[in-house]
């Protein structure tokens, strides 16, 4: 088969916002990056454009990435491709997680990382051997892994029309909190990328602000100090504006680390304290669990990094009652928090959480786009179904009203000095804002 083009898509998740969508296509650069210079590639985002039909035919190699809750989306594309003639290859989360569930629609199911699997089905589609199920679950190491190439950057005009670009510099996690896909998306073992190459790829991709990807960066300051060390030194000296972590509480025990961290422009980093109910703990994976006042002591020891910290909830939980959300706005209303992320426990395929909830009845026959954390997917175990979507609903118009996401963007930019707090004033409000959009826009 003479390859003429290849398609990779992102589905439609939520459009633009204000003329840019949110977050840049980077596993589809990467992957992009990785077709040989001689086969055509081209990247559609739904969140930019709709998907154009016309003149798609049997030549053409259609890669879709796609998370759980936009796979309904994924499943129409991919359809409406085949019914044109072409081959539709499905990677991503929720093919890595329910496999069996992607067959349906595509001719081929690529599952785990797929860095080292793209080249070979690209090959394998060429020579007519194309199999329906490709698996990259070696956790390999990520060195030379699916490196960005200029052709890649020159599809995906980043800074034009995006928000947000993002970059991944380590990946998995070894905790195994009972609702993560984490420890099946990404492996259980910590993987670096070499710093060379992280330092590389920001330089050419000149990228002045970005989202790091991992799935728990901050858990490397206690397992990965040396690495971290040396990270933040070289990032210092690039001309960064901000960037953006994900991490868990223990950051806040290594002081000179996250003095490093700012020095390379750390912003925010975004920790999982998810439940501040003590009796949630066992769905932790060995996180310590976060009580009012440690979470109260974490932020000020961050803070006086000069770094923001922006905390992530989950509700839901078994031991959650309607009180619990009481407790939740009783302790947010006045936290030092630079922003809050309140989602609602989601049984993903493939985890223990899920399992449970279907071994216990209680799963909801609701659509897939539900899976987007702000949906109630499962039968509560000390609410109904109606209860916690009331008091979710009232804790999020609380938590996301004007008036709190004025108040920690204004507490937020009093961390910086009054020089820069202009350039810093978009980044103070937008992570709320992008928030509010999401939990309470997008649902009610
Ligand atoms: S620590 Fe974070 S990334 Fe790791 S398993 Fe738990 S929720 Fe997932």
């Amino acid at each position: 088969m003479d390859i003429r083009r290849v398609i990779l898509i992102q589905p439609y998740r939520d459009g633009r916002l204000l003329g840019k969508a949110r977050g840049a296509p980077y596993t589809l650069m990467r992957l992009a990056s990785l077709i040989p210079d001689e086969i055509p590639v081209e990247i559609w985002d739904e969140n930019l454009e709709p998907i154009k039909y016309d003149g798609i035919g049997p030549n053409d190699l259609i890669g879709i990435t796609s998370m759980t809750f936009t796979i309904d989306r994924a499943a129409i594309i991919a359809r409406e491709m085949r019914r044109r003639g072409a081959t539709v290859v499905i990677g991503g989360t929720h093919a890595t997680l329910m496999p069996e569930h992607c067959a349906e629609f595509a001719d081929v199911v690529s599952v785990g990382e797929g860095y080292r699997t793209w080249v070979q089905i690209i090959n394998d589609f060429a020579n007519d051997t194309l199999k329906p199920l490709y698996r990259d679950e070696a956790w390999s190491s990520l060195q030379g892994v699916a490196t960005i190439t200029d052709r890649a950057m020159r599809i995906v005009n980043e800074h034009r029309d995006y928000w947000t670009p993002f970059m991944e510099i380590t990946r998995g996690c070894p905790r195994d909190c009972d609702f993560c896909t984490a420890i099946r998306v990404s492996g259980r073992i910590m993987r670096h990328r070499p710093i060379d190459e992280v330092i590389d790829e920001i330089e050419r991709r000149g990228i002045r602000r970005f989202g790091v990807t991992d799935d728990n960066f901050g858990l490397n300051f206690r397992t990965a100090p040396e690495y971290l060390e040396e990270l933040f030194k070289r990032m210092e000296k690039l001309p960064l504006q901000s960037w953006n972590a994900q991490g868990e509480q223990i950051v806040a025990n290594y002081p000179d680390l996250l003095k490093l961290a700012r020095k390379a422009h750390l912003d925010k980093i975004f920790i999982g304290f998810e439940s501040i109910n003590p009796d949630n703990k066992s769905s932790l994976g060995g996180k310590t669990k976060a009580h009012a006042q440690q979470i109260r002591e974490v932020v000020r020891k961050i803070h006086a990094a000069g770094v923001g910290v922006v905390g992530l909830f989950v509700t839901g939980f078994d031991h959650d009652t309607p009180e619990s959300y009481q407790a939740m706005w009783e302790f947010l209303r006045d936290s030092e928090l630079d922003g809050v992320s309140l989602t609602v426990l989601t049984p993903f395929p493939g985890t223990p959480f899920r399992e449970q909830i279907v071994d216990e009845g209680r799963l909801l026959d609701v659509p897939w786009s539900y899976y987007d954390t702000a949906h109630i997917t499962y039968r509560p175990k000390l609410m109904t179904v109606d209860e916690m979507h009331k008091h979710y609903s009232w804790l999020v118009r609380k938590v996301y009203s004007p008036w709190q996401i004025a108040r920690r963007g204004l507490s937020s930019l009093r961390r910086y000095p009054i020089t820069v707090s202009h350039r810093k004033a978009f980044g103070s409000f937008s992570t709320d804002y992008g928030f509010r959009k999401t939990y309470v826009d997008g649902y009610f």
